[in-house]
């Protein structure tokens, strides 16, 4: 891109680059609302928090105080001048490892802060795959303690050690646990009750039945030559929801066989 063709970007004024760390400013946090569903997040970017998070539904709730969210800075918890919290990894080979003394010097700060019995998570492509069903037990429960790796991740004696749940975004590898953490807070908030407002069905959604969801439609009723589904259009409520879990069925067959097996394993055992 040609940087001399921008504008100036405006200047909001508040984000400056501080040449230290201040713990003070680090640690200030909203009040904590007793009994409200907390996400707690151990990070080296506190500052990537709420972030999209503060927006859109998710923003409401958090505003409304439906939810919480408190950072815990790992940087605040790092040796020296440089306040370092990561080494080489034993044995050799690329990359830096986060140190297993710093990480558990934030989990210990953090843990007391946590909702009493919420769950300690490590964000980590080896983790178990999220599901729509953790989300559900995530909303069901009291809050939750995230643990954001970056670099090649934490030492393995700190996961062992705190017996830490290891949870995956899926098959692929991020730069850092933050994107994953957001991702998951965002898929359980949504859960909590009052968040989606009165009107939403979370019932009816991909993955609540084990099926995908069915194809979606709105006006125009005709657009560039394609009309919306004549069903659609009938006012014939049985008859919809009748098209819908057939879309759904087929959908569900044709792009997830896995998901597939598993509702024909279920069915069986009904049987
Ligand atoms: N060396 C590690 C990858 C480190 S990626 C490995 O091969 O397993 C750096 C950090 O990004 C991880 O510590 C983790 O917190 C986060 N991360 C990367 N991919 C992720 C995924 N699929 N799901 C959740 N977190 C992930």
């Amino acid at each position: 891109m040609d940087d001399s063709k921008t504008p100036p970007q405006k200047s909001h004024g508040r984000k400056t680059i501080r040449a230290t760390f201040k713990p003070r400013e680090l640690m200030e946090q909203s009040p904590d609302l007793a009994r409200v569903w907390k996400a707690q997040v151990i990070t080296l970017m506190p500052e990537a928090f709420p972030g999209i998070l503060g927006q859109s539904l998710t923003g409401r709730a958090l505003k409304d105080g439906l939810w919480q969210i408190e950072t815990v800075a790992l940087r605040q918890f790092g040796e020296g001048k440089h306040r370092n919290v990561d080494d080489t990894p034993a044995g050799g080979g690329a990359g830096m490892v986060l140190r297993p003394d710093i990480m558990a010097a934030a989990i210990d700060h953090a843990r007391p802060r946590a909702a009493p019995g919420s769950p300690l998570i490590y964000l980590s492509p080896r983790g178990r795959p999220f599901t729509q069903d953790m989300a559900k037990s995530l909303a069901a429960g009291p809050g939750v303690s995230l643990i954001c790796g970056r670099f090649e991740g934490l030492d393995q004696r700190v996961i062992d050690h705190y017996r830490i749940i290891e949870v995956s975004l899926g098959d692929f590898v991020l730069t850092g646990g933050e994107i994953a953490a957001q991702a998951l807070i965002d898929a359980t908030v949504r859960l909590l009750p009052g968040v989606l407002g009165n009107d939403a069905s979370t019932e009816e959604e991909s993955f609540s039945d084990g099926l995908l969801e069915h194809p979606q439609y709105t006006r125009p009723a005709e657009w560039r030559g394609m009309a919306i589904p004549p069903v659609l259009m009938s006012g014939h409520h049985g008859e919809i929801a009748k098209w819908r879990k057939e879309q759904s069925r087929s959908l569900t067959r044709e792009r997830r066989p896995d998901l597939w097996a598993t509702l024909e394993a279920k069915d069986d055992q009904k049987d």
